[in-house]
């Protein structure tokens, strides 16, 4: 088959599907990374809470810490240092005298609050105190936190640090969170200086860092839990949709199987097939179509117009309402015979069969399929049996068929004219019908004889007519074999001869005998003197031949008449006929009054003789004709064979010259042609 678009469609198919499930794939590993970065991101969001909450908590922790410095020590030292130092340069600051007393109230205040350092800055911001005392005297004037402190603002933030020296000795590495926090004036309300409050934020910052990996731990956890329950879901989908897609492919091949088995049956069956889309008018041909249309299979014609002009031009009416009939679903199939021109311009008739093998969701058709068969010799087969089957029906000859049993299965019109039986009284029953008894059982063994080993038979037979009547016909049966050779029917032709053999007996009788006597004429006479001339020679016997004319007969004629004359004629030729043996003489009449006798084995002269007086005897006896009585003589001649005559003619002339002797010897007498010495 030529390569259709459908089959392009369904490879196209089959890619997309491989797609879609790759697809599936990258998104299952891109779920997986973003639960994975979503985990992180929660992890980080928890930390960045936390730690918000953490430096809150202290701040305000910072705050009350501050509070409680300041009512502590403000009045009693913070307050008079920062009046007594207010006017020293910052290097001398840390030599002030108050110093030692307050640091060791400060550290005292300190011991178990975490909290290991603290700086309390003027509002030049100066360092006034450090429980680093190092600090003491360092300007801070540019430290924002400082800065916000002096305005009224509390300020915290997480810091790290390498190295931190604390009134508790020198620490590495630590998270400290340190806050600003302003102190007021009670009597003013005014800021009056800033506290500076370490706390070191180590452990708990690392306790958040556990619990944050095990948040992370813990939703990384639960996502993939989830992660797992939406794989699985998945998964199982897309086995399903792979599933079903192997079922269509495997449906798909299995149609395509199926579509090849047809087509194949289809081409074995010797039937070109088609497929033709109904909206494009493209048609697909297979090899055996285009084979039966003359062409080869690389030079099809693809549309439906080009096969359109092939069709004889007086189907086309017909072919285009069968179609439509179909279509418009009036037929139940579309089938019609038509007339096409083969490329080589040759007439074949085509039977077209198809059906619609798709149709769209509003029922329109969309694809038809169908084949072509070459019909054509079936077609001259019916024409040459419609043409035969006109022939018997109405020639003149009775036709008869049997089965191999003998039984009459068919008859034609022309064997009721003939035998009088209607096919409905023949059909069914025996030939032997028509068998009028005159044939013996030999007669007819000899015909299956001869039908059995040569497979025909012809001749004539008497048969009888319904009615009873005897007829002859002339038969001719032939044995019909079947394929395998053995006798499967007998068809008999025949024709009625009786008139034309009563015609023939008439012929016979008009070219052999005389009209008026029945007794054998010149031509017949010479035959059988010649056949007996010739048997004389053989056996060596003597025939005699005698030669008579009556006499005077011509005044009979005129004076009584020629009928007269016939009838005298008439009752000479019986009484001759009865002066001799039937079985081996002839008498015939071979002139106006002349006849002939014939007498084999006359072994002498005297016996012939004999018989020559007894017809001059017999002649001589008046005839009794209408009433009249007729006295007649005759004057014979004989002649005998071999010595008168070697054949027919010379004899017969002998014993015409003996016979003018014995007239001339005065007539009524006889007159023996003399012997050879
Ligand atoms: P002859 O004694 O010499 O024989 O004299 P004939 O009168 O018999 O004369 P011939 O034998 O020569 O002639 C025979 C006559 O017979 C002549 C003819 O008129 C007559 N004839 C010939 N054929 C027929 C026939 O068929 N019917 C009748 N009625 N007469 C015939
Ligand atoms: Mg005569």
């Amino acid at each position: 088959m030529i390569k259709t678009t459908s089959d392009n469609a369904t490879d196209h198919a089959a890619v997309a599907a491989e797609n879609d499930f790759r697809l599936l794939r990258h998104f299952a590993t891109v779920s997986l990374v973003a639960f994975v970065v979503v985990a992180v991101l929660l992890g980080y969001v928890f930390r960045m809470l936390s730690v918000d909450a953490l430096i809150n908590g202290y701040q305000s922790e910072h705050i009350n810490h501050a509070r409680i410095l300041s009512n502590e020590l403000w009045d009693a030292h913070f307050g008079p240092l920062v009046q007594s130092v207010a006017d020293l340069p910052a290097e001398q600051l840390a030599r002030a005298t108050q110093i030692p007393a307050l640091h060791q109230k400060v550290i005292k205040l300190l011991e178990g609050t975490r909290i290991y350092k603290i700086k309390v800055y003027d509002l030049q911001g100066r360092t006034m105190y450090s429980t680093d005392l190092e600090q003491i005297g360092e300007d801070k004037s540019d430290n924002a936190g400082v800065l916000g402190g002096l305005r009224g603002l509390n300020s915290s933030e997480l810091v790290h640090q390498n190295q931190l020296s604390s009134f508790e000795g020198e620490l590495q590495d630590r998270d400290v969170i340190e806050s600003y926090i302003p102190r007021y004036d009670p009597l003013t309300g005014k800021v009056s200086g800033v506290f500076e409050i370490y706390r070191d934020a180590t452990t708990v910052l690392a306790q958040v860092g556990q619990r944050q990996w095990l948040l992370v731990a813990a939703v990384v956890a639960l996502l993939a839990m989830l992660y797992l329950a939406v794989f699985i879901i998945v998964k199982r989908a897309q086995d399903k949709i792979i599933a079903q897609h192997q079922e269509r492919q495997i449906d798909q091949q299995a149609l395509a199987l199926s579509e090849e088995r047809w087509k194949f049956a289809l081409e074995g069956a010797g039937d070109g097939v088609w497929d033709r889309n109904l909206q494009t008018g493209e048609v697909v041909f297979s090899r055996r179509f285009m084979e039966i249309h003359g062409f080869a299979a690389h030079e099809p014609e693809h549309q439906a117009e080009a096969w359109q002009a092939r069709i004889h031009p007086d189907d086309l009416a017909r072919i285009e309402a069968d179609r439509l009939a179909y279509l418009a679903g009036d037929k139940a199939t579309y089938a019609n015979e038509r007339r096409m021109q083969s490329r080589d311009g040759r007439w074949k008739w085509i039977l077209s069969r198809g059906m619609v093998v798709s149709r769209d969701a509003q029922g329109n058709p969309l694809r038809m399929i169908g084949t072509h068969t070459d019909i054509t010799e079936r077609h001259e087969r019916e024409e040459a049996l419609r043409l035969a089957s006109t022939v018997i029906l109405t020639m003149d000859e009775a036709t008869l068929v049997t089965n191999q049993h003998n039984v009459i299965l068919s008859v034609n019109p022309a064997f009721t004219v003939i035998t009088g039986y209607s096919p409905s009284e023949a059909i069914g029953r025996d030939p032997k019908l028509l068998a009028s008894g005159t044939h013996s059982a030999m007669f007819y063994q000899a015909m299956w004889e001869q039908l059995a080993s040569s497979g025909h038979w012809h001749g004539e037979i008497c048969n009888r007519r319904k009615n009873g009547e005897l007829y002859i016909e002339w038969l001719s049966i032939k044995q019909v074999r079947d394929a395998q050779g053995a006798p499967s029917h007998y068809v008999a032709v025949f024709s009625d001869i009786s008139e034309r053999k009563a015609s023939e007996a008439r012929m016979q009788q008009l070219a052999h005998f005389d009209v008026l006597t029945g007794l054998p004429n010149r031509a017949l006479f010479g035959d059988r003197l010649r056949q007996a001339i010739a048997k004389a020679r053989r056996d060596k016997t003597r025939l005699a031949l005698m030669f008579i004319d009556i006499d005077k007969f011509k005044p009979v004629n005129d004076g009584l008449g020629h009928h007269v004359g016939d009838l005298l004629l008439k009752e000479v030729a019986q009484r001759l006929a009865d002066c001799v043996r039937r079985e081996s003489d002839t008498v015939a009449r071979i002139g106006g009054d002349e006849f002939v006798v014939m007498l084999p084995e006359m072994a002498t002269v005297q016996s012939a003789t004999l018989v020559a007086q007894k017809i001059l005897a017999a002649l001589s006896r008046p005839f009794d004709i209408v009433a009249q009585q007729i006295h007649i003589s005759a004057s014979i001649g004989i002649a005998f064979s071999p010595e008168h005559g070697a054949d027919e003619h010379a004899l017969l002339q002998n014993a015409d010259a003996a016979m003018y002797q014995a007239k001339n010897n005065g007539r009524n007498q006889l007159y023996v042609a003399p012997m050879p010495s």
